[in-house]
C-alpha cells in the first residue's frame, strides 16, 4: 500500500496507472502535477487523482513514490526540479519508453537521490491522449520493464515492482542498452513507418480519393500515427542511434524488395511474404 503518490504528467500512462491503484486499493491519496491547472482540476473531477498542485517542488515534498510520466524530452527539467525537493526515503520511477536517454539525465540531474531511482516503461497504451483517455484497465496482464541501475536500492525496485504488480501487470527486468534496442524494433521504428506512410500519401494531390478508399488494413496499419506528435518526436531523438539503426536494416530491405518488384522476381517476393507471415502467424 502506497501512503501518498505524487504522478507528474497525468495523462494516458500516469492517469490509467492512478486509476487501476485506485480501483486495487492500493494507495492512499495521489496527487497529480503538471503544466496545466485545467487539466489537472478535469482529473479530480474525473476521480482520477484526489488533489494536484502545479508547484513540482510542493507537490513532491512529502510523496513516498514519484512517478515521472510526462513526455521523455522533459524528464531532465523534472529531475533536477525534484532532487532537492523529494524525502529522503521518496521512491522515483518513470514511465519513459526509451531508458538511455532517461537515465542518462536522471545521472546528471538527479544527482543525489539516483539509487532511489528505478527507471521503468509499461508495454501499454493506445493512441490517445489526456486523462479522459486512461482507464484502469489498460495495465492488466501487460508487461512492464524495470531497467535498475548498479546501485539502484533493491527495496526501491521491489515498491515499483509492487507497484505495477497491484496495476495488474507483469513486471520484468532488462539492461538499458537491451531495452533501447528491442523497443526500436518493436514499437519505436513501426510509429516512424506510420507517420512516415500516412505523410506520404497527405501529400498525395489525390488524397481526398485515396483516404476515401482506405480499407482495413491501411487503418490497422496506420492506427498509431494518431499517437501524439510530440511524444514520438521526443522519442525518436531520445533513442535516435537505436532507431537509425533498425531505420536503415528496414530501408535496405525495402530497396531489395523495390528491385525485386522491378525485375519481376516471383521467388524473392513470395519468398519474403511467407517467411514476413509464418514469423508473425507464429509471435504475435
Ligand atoms: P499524454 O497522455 O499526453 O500525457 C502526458 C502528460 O504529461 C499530460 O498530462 C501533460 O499534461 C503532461 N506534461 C507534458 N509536458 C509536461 C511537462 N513539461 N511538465 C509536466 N507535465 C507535462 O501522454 P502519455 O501517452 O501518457 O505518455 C506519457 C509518457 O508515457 C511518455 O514519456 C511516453 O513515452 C510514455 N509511454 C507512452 C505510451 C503510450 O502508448 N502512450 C506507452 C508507454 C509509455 P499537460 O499537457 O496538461 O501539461
Amino acid at each position: 500500500m502506497i501512503n501518498k503518490l505524487c504522478i507528474i504528467g497525468v495523462g494516458l500512462i500516469g492517469g490509467s496507472l492512478a486509476r487501476a491503484l485506485k480501483q486495487a486499493e492500493q494507495v492512499e491519496h495521489i496527487i497529480g502535477c503538471g503544466r496545466n491547472a485545467e487539466h489537472l482540476g478535469r482529473a479530480v473531477e474525473l476521480g482520477v487523482i484526489d488533489s494536484f498542485n502545479t508547484d513540482i517542488e510542493a507537490a513532491v515534498s512529502d510523496a513516498d513514490v514519484i512517478v515521472l510520466a510526462m513526455p521523455v524530452g522533459a524528464m531532465d527539467e523534472i529531475f533536477t526540479k525534484i532532487d532537492h525537493a523529494v524525502k529522503d526515503t521518496a521512491v522515483i520511477t518513470d514511465v519513459g519508453s526509451v531508458k538511455g536517454n532517461v537515465v542518462r539525465a536522471a545521472q546528471q540531474s538527479l544527482v543525489s537521490k539516483l539509487n532511489n531511482f528505478v527507471p521503468g516503461h509499461p508495454i501499454a497504451g493506445t493512441e490517445k491522449s489526456g486523462v479522459e483517455a486512461s482507464f484502469a484497465e489498460l495495465y492488466k496482464g501487460q508487461r512492464i520493464i524495470l531497467t535498475p541501475l548498479e546501485n539502484t536500492d533493491p527495496t526501491a525496485t521491489r515498491i515499483v515492482t509492487e507497484m505495477w504488480h497491484a496495476a495488474g501487470a507483469e513486471v520484468t527486468a532488462l539492461s538499458v542498452e537491451h531495452h533501447d534496442e528491442v523497443l526500436a524494433a518493436t514499437s519505436h521504428l513501426p510509429h516512424a513507418l506510420a507517420y512516415t506512410l500516412v505523410d506520404t500519401l497527405a501529400h498525395m494531390h489525390e488524397r481526398r480519393e485515396i483516404f476515401q478508399y482506405a480499407a482495413g488494413g491501411f487503418k490497422d496499419f496506420t492506427r498509431i500515427a494518431s499517437s501524439d506528435p510530440e511524444m514520438w518526436h521526443d522519442i525518436c531523438l531520445a533513442n535516435r542511434d537505436a532507431l537509425l539503426d533498425m531505420l536503415q536494416r528496414y530501408s535496405n530491405d525495402l530497396n531489395q524488395l523495390t528491385e525485386a518488384i522491378e525485375k519481376g522476381d516471383s521467388d524473392f517476393i513470395l519468398n519474403m511474404f511467407n517467411r514476413a507471415k509464418s514469423a508473425r502467424d507464429q509471435n504475435c
